[in-house]
This record gives structure tokens, C-alpha cells and sequence, in this order.
């Protein structure tokens, strides 16, 4: 696979670990892809071995699947990480090589009647990408539930946007679940708590409904637990964990 070049276009910060960075794609063929995708990123560790971070389209797709020249994507930052290291570092303009896009987290041609989207930190931005496809199967009369988890109201990233299809939509519910400290005005739903805290007043239809959980590995983990033990069918819990790649060694 021929690398893609990205050119950073921009940084703004989401909140005070996380931003939002924008590349311009340059690739040999448009870069075709699917709401919910993600790219790798190429760094070159401190030893010299070529490495990657895989990193989510967050952009809003104009469609499911579409053609991209620039795309955002979201990071938070960690103490003494490699990517966090350059992409802090980096200047608008600069390039570097990704591939891809890979990834099937994606919404199934098959439309479902409930759909819960479940992430914390970073995880909700596939959910973002996904928003329009959202829209046409709110329409078709399917309804959603994203279920985001954060440790205050500074970790509940894109919220506008979610809101924003909250008001215009009756079937879907953005619900914001907030682990260590409330917010001073509480919004119509938030939750305190976990997200699976949540989840756990639900009987899941395992005809009707799927659920996609992405994120921090432990939530994935203890939610595809809970929702299993609801009777929610295996290959309807779809799952991305936010991991690194182990270090390669000489
Ligand atoms: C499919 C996929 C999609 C992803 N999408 C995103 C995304 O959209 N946004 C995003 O920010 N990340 C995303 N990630 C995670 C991302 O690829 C990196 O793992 C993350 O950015 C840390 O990379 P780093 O090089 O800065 O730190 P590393 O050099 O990988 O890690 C440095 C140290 O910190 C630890 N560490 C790593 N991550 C964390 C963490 N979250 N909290 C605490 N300690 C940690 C490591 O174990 C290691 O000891 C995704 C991962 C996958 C597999």
C-alpha cells in the first residue's frame, strides 16, 4: 500500500489533554472511506524502528462512505508517548506518511431498530463521522442512544454536535455519563457514573438492537461483559480498543 502524505493544516485544543488536529491528504488515488474508519500514523521510535498509532477519522462524513482530501482526527495526549511527542511537536505544514484507511467499525448495510454508541474520551469520534448516516436511519425510524463516558464535562468531546441531533431528532439521545465530577448546571441527561452504570437499567433486544463500544480498553472490556450477560448476541457488540502497538524490539 502506497503511504498517504498528510500535511497538518491545523491544531486546536478540545480541552486541556486533547485536540483537534487537521491534515490535507495527498494519496495516489482519492482516498475512499467509511464513516467509523481510522488511519495509522508513521513515527520512527527513538531507536530508529518504524512504527505507527492508529488514530480515528472524526470528521463529519458528508456520506457513509465518501472520498476525503482533509480529515480531522482527535488526540489525547500521553505523558511520555511517542505520537503525543511528535504530533505535539509539529508544525502546520509539516508532513508525514500514514496508510490506510482501515477498520470495520462501522454501521452495517442491515438497519437496526436501537443502536447504542458507547464511548469514552477519543472513542466518541467515529460516532461523529457516522452523524449523517445517523440522520437517514433516524428518518427510516431507527432510534440511538450514544452513551458517552468522561471524567468531567471538559472529557465530553463534539458535544455540540451531538446535542445538535439531540434537538432536531426525538429518537436519539445523546447521554453524557460523568465519572468523577458533575457538571455545576446539569444537562437533560447526564449521568453520574460509569458508562456501563448506565447500561445496566437496559433489557437489550437481541433481535432489534447493536451496540458499538470504543475506547478506553477497560470500558470495552467490563461493557462487552455487561451487555453479553444482557443477552446482547456477540456479533452484535462491535468493539474498538484504543491500544498501542507493542514496541518493536531489536
Ligand atoms: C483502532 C484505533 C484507533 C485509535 N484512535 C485513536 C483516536 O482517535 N485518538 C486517540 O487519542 N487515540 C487513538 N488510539 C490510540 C492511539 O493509537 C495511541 O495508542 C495513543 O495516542 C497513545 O500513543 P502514544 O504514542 O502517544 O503513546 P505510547 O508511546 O503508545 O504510550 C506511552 C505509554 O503510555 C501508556 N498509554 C498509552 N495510551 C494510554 C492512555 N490512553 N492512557 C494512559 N496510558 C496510556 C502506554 O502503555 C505506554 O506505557 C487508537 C487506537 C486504535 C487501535
Amino acid at each position: 500500500m502506497t503511504p498517504l502524505k498528510l500535511t497538518m493544516q491545523g491544531i486546536s485544543s478540545l480541552n486541556d489533554n486533547t485536540v483537534n488536529i487537521r491534515f490535507k491528504v495527498e494519496s495516489d488515488e482519492p482516498m475512499e472511506v467509511i464513516a467509523g474508519q481510522f488511519l495509522r500514523l508513521h513515527f520512527t521510535q527513538n531507536d530508529g524502528f518504524e512504527t505507527f498509532r492508529s488514530y480515528s477519522i472524526a470528521s463529519i462524513f458528508e456520506a457513509e462512505k465518501t472520498t476525503m482530501d482533509e480529515l480531522d482526527i482527535a488526540v489525547s495526549w500521553v505523558a511520555g508517548g511517542l505520537a503525543t511527542e511528535k504530533l505535539s511537536s509539529m508544525q502546520v505544514g509539516e508532513n508525514m506518511e500514514a496508510t490506510g484507511p482501515y477498520g470495520r467499525f462501522c454501521l452495517l448495510p442491515d438497519r437496526h431498530e436501537r443502536y447504542f454508541l458507547i464511548a469514552t474520551g477519543t472513542g466518541v469520534t467515529p460516532y461523529r463521522a457516522m452523524l449523517k448516516e445517523i440522520e437517514i436511519r433516524l428518518q427510516q425510524g431507527s432510534e440511538f442512544y450514544v452513551v458517552m463516558g468522561a471524567q468531567d464535562e471538559s472529557g465530553l468531546l463534539y458535544e455540540t454536535d451531538f446535542v445538535a441531533l439531540e434537538q432536531a431528532y426525538d429518537g436519539f439521545h445523546y447521554i453524557p455519563c460523568l465519572s468523577r465530577k458533575q457538571r455545576d448546571e446539569a444537562g437533560p441527561n447526564d449521568q453520574s457514573g460509569y458508562v456501563q452504570d448506565y447500561l445496566a437499567q437496559y433489557e437489550f433486544n437481541p433481535e432489534n438492537d447493536i451496540a458499538y463500544l470504543c475506547g478506553n480498553p477497560d470500558m470495552v472490556d467490563d461493557a462487552f461483559a455487561l451487555l453479553k450477560e444482557k443477552g446482547m448476541p456477540v456479533p452484535q457488540i462491535k468493539r474498538e480498543k484504543y491500544i498501542s502497538p507493542p514496541a518493536k524490539k531489536k
